[in-house]
């Protein structure tokens, strides 16, 4: 008999922190931030503090989407190979990103500190593994691309990374630079601290309809209406429905999370693990101590995946963590799938979109979208000073 289906662990592990009133009433703001995952968080933070009147808006609950579900490894790495990326789009623009990312995970370390929030945060390295004999040599590449550009990498040998770190697997980079953090618990922290200071927000709202013009007019489906100058939408992989244009393939990916182990070792507790194969597999520890291991991604499934095929893409992603670390046993305490959106060049859509007028997109996609989401806090006021900045550029729609 099933009682109820797999919950994201996050949510599970936290509860539900805190919960806001649903808008009953017709109000005016500066800006409406649409969405309260981590991206409305750390936005509407942004716009709170820089003085304008903000209100959040989502309907359903705080962090209640893929910020419940996401595994949150914080990388600058994402998931177009830097190398790859300058075939794509330049080598100055590949490095720009890149760079931008690191930047990311201190400004997000500052925020935590100045907010003195716990957030699960930890600073970690980050170790991308090579899938196979034949990548050898194209990670290599990558790695001295980095190097080229003043990247602090290091090459590790399958010896050095099974000596180090008790793993099994062909050589690898490992950057000085990565982070982790618990994204539900940082969201539901953030807002709470910026609700007691003033900053308006209402889950269970569902919007209507919106009217773009002079002054944006959101309506909701109880019948009440915001006015305001601007609207930001921090709404997630459900945004690409608003445009014609495919700015990102929607896929379904899993997660499991093992039971807490006392006994973890230190490497690997500071450590964020990526192996790049198709299908590739990431893993991380928790603050509770646990072995959070994702991946299997398949196209998005409209109606939901069931039990069965949580189940399968649950065991092959532990039977992937044994081969890989064989001295961690792996007791499973929990498992969930999550949608996310996967752009062309692995970069996010950050900026305005000529179908919108007043309207700004804050669209981290992709295995990287917590990085893109903080990068997204200063462009957005760089946007609205009417300011230019090299990442606008290359996170423009229509790229
Ligand atoms: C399993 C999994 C693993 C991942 N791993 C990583 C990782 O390791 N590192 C990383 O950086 N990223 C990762 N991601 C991606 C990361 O989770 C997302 O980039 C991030 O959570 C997005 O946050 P968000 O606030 O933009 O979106 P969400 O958390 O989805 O929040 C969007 C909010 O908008 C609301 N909303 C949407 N439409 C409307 C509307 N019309 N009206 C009102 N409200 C609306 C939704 O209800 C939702 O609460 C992963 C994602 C998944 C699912």
């Amino acid at each position: 008999m099933k009682l109820k289906s797999y919950e994201a662990f996050w949510l599970l592990k936290n509860g539900l922190m805190n919960s806001y009133p649903s808008l009953q009433e017709n109000i005016k703001c500066d800006i409406a931030v649409i969405g309260a995952g981590i991206t409305g968080a750390i936005i509407s933070h942004t716009l709170h503090k820089a003085g304008y009147d903000t209100v959040v808006i989502d309907k359903r609950d705080v962090a209640a989407g893929s910020s419940s579900a996401t595994t949150s490894m914080l990388q600058y790495e994402i998931d177009t190979p830097m190398i790859d990326l300058a075939e794509m789009i330049g080598e100055e623009g590949a490095v720009i990103s890149y760079k931008a990312g690191i930047e990311s995970l201190q400004i997000l370390e500052n925020l935590i500190r100045e907010e003195n929030i716990d957030g699960g945060f930890g600073i970690k390295k980050s170790l991308k593994l090579s899938h196979s004999e034949e990548n050898i040599e194209k990670l290599k590449e990558e790695y001295h691309f980095r190097k080229k550009h003043f990247f602090n990498v290091e090459w590790l040998t399958s010896e050095e990374i099974k000596e180090r770190y008790k793993i099994n697997s062909y050589d690898g980079i490992l950057s000085a630079e990565g982070a982790s953090i618990d994204a539900f618990m940082f969201t539901h922290e953030l807002f709470y601290r910026n609700h007691k200071r003033g900053l308006r927000i209402y889950d269970h709202t569902e919007i209507k309809k919106i009217t773009y013009g002079d002054n944006v007019v959101i309506r909701t489906k109880n019948g009440n209406r915001v006015v305001c100058k601007k609207i930001v939408f921090c709404s997630g992989f459900e945004t690409l429905k608003m445009f014609k244009e495919k700015y990102a393939d929607i896929v379904t990916t899993f997660a499991t999370v093992s039971e807490q182990n006392p006994d973890m070792n230190d490497e690997l507790k500071d450590l964020l693990i990526w192996e790049s194969g198709m299908p590739y597999i990431y893993m991380r520890t928790t603050d509770d101590n646990r072995l959070l291991v994702g991946g299997e991604d398949i196209p998005f499934k409209f109606n939901g995946i069931n039990d069965k095929l949580k189940r399968t893409k649950a065991d092959k992603l532990i039977k992937k963590t044994h081969n890989l670390i064989p001295g961690f046993n792996f007791i499973q305490d929990y498992k969930w799938a999550g949608a996310f959106g996967q752009t062309k060049d692995g970069l996010p859509y950050i900026g305005e979109h000529p179908d919108y007028k007043n309207a700004i997109f804050v669209l981290g996609f992709g295995g990287n979208g917590i990085t893109f989401s903080v990068q997204g806090m200063n462009l957005v006021l760089k946007i609205l000073a009417r300011e230019y900045d090299p990442l606008l550029y290359l996170y423009r729609f229509n790229r």
